[in-house]
């Protein structure tokens, strides 16, 4: 099985779905694996799969930073991605000479979509000299153009270990408004968003507080707008977030997240209440179990970059992990 044995993967697939949904399931989940087993391949997953993606088939699970880490580390002849382009690439960018596969090459993102190499040479030529610093979630041509790599997770961290005052973050909007909130340096923007996270507004969260007479722990994504962030009672990346769960002071959790995401913590944290809203992300949901099943049994879709745009990419993204890994 994947990283969970197929009785962890039945008992928590049976908390969400009826007895033939997993009936269907299960026979491309018990191939899925097997094929993993025969081709050497491993599987890494998103926090936003579905949960039959995340629990039956995924080797590795957890946001883009510990994948990132986890695909340059791997010995699998094939890494598959289960997660979205930029995601796939970047895995390529780490382990070159692996074969990396997506199950659905339209699985992209409206937030790295939004800024293309160009977009970044035009700002360097703006502000020379100015160290541009871009979250993962781009392509790996942006990445190329790139000083430093950043996740959600080690943003601000990031950001204030370079020796400069003045700092480019792209491309998410919302990511610098609330890096910007808190660091001293001027931190210089791109209108890029996530289709998923500007849906959001602060009214979501009043609502929600209202109803539960205020008792209910609200977790939030920094890629959400600063009123939306400052009306949370936390905000970090999806590991944070899952950390901060464990230890929630209410048992009542509004999650603004995506709805994956929600569905995989509720089997994983049985004894809260997660109060719905979510927004789904139509990429993250274009990897299915079937698609997982026909790209493995025929390799498909392989990453290819340019050598020298993997070159150059490549020394942004390991600095982050440097910068990240090696910090107390
Ligand atoms: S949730 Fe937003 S940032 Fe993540 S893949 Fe979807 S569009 Fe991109």
């Amino acid at each position: 099985m994947g990283a969970y044995t197929e009785e962890e993967t039945l008992d928590k697939l049976s908390k969400l779905y009826i007895p033939s949904e997993i009936d269907q399931m299960l026979p491309l989940i018990r191939e899925i694996n097997r094929l993993k087993k025969e081709k050497n391949a491993v599987l890494l997953g998103h926090n936003y799969m579905t949960p039959d993606v995340f629990y039956g088939i995924s080797d590795i699970v957890g946001d883009s930073l510990y994948l990132s880490k986890m695909a340059g580390e791997t010995d699998a002849d094939i890494i598959l991605f289960n997660g979205v382009h930029f995601m796939a690439e970047t895995a390529k960018i780490l382990s070159p000479d692996k074969k990396v596969l997506i199950a659905d090459l339209k699985a992209g993102c409206s937030l790295a979509e939004s800024i293309t190499r160009d977009d970044v040479k035009a700002l360097k030529a703006q502000y020379p000299g100015v160290p541009v610093v871009t979250y993962v979630n781009c392509s790996a041509e942006v990445k190329a153009e790139t000083d430093v790599c950043c996740t959600s997770a080690n943003a601000q961290f990031i950001v204030d270990s370079l020796d400069s005052d003045t700092v480019i973050f792209l491309p998410d909007e919302y990511l610098a408004q609330n890096v910007q909130k808190n660091t001293k340096k001027k931190i210089i923007s791109h209108p890029g968003r996530c289709m998923v996270h500007e849906m959001y507004t602060p009214m979501d969260i009043e609502i929600t507080r209202q109803r539960l007479g205020g008792d209910v722990t609200v977790i939030s994504h920094p890629e959400y707008s600063r009123e939306v962030v400052d009306r949370s009672d936390f905000s970090g990346s999806t590991s944070q977030m899952i950390d901060f769960v464990r230890s929630a002071p209410s048992k009542n959790i509004l999650l603004i997240t995506e709805c994956s995401m929600g569905d995989n913590l509720r089997m994983e944290f049985p004894e809260k209440h997660f109060v719905s809203t979510c927004q789904t992300c139509p990429h993250m949901k274009k990897i299915t179990l079937e698609k997982v099943r026909d790209a493995l049994l025929e390799e498909k879709f392989e990453i290819h970059l340019d050598p020298e745009i993997i070159r150059l990419a490549k020394n942004s993204v390991t600095r982050m992990l440097e910068l990240s890994y090696n910090k107390k």
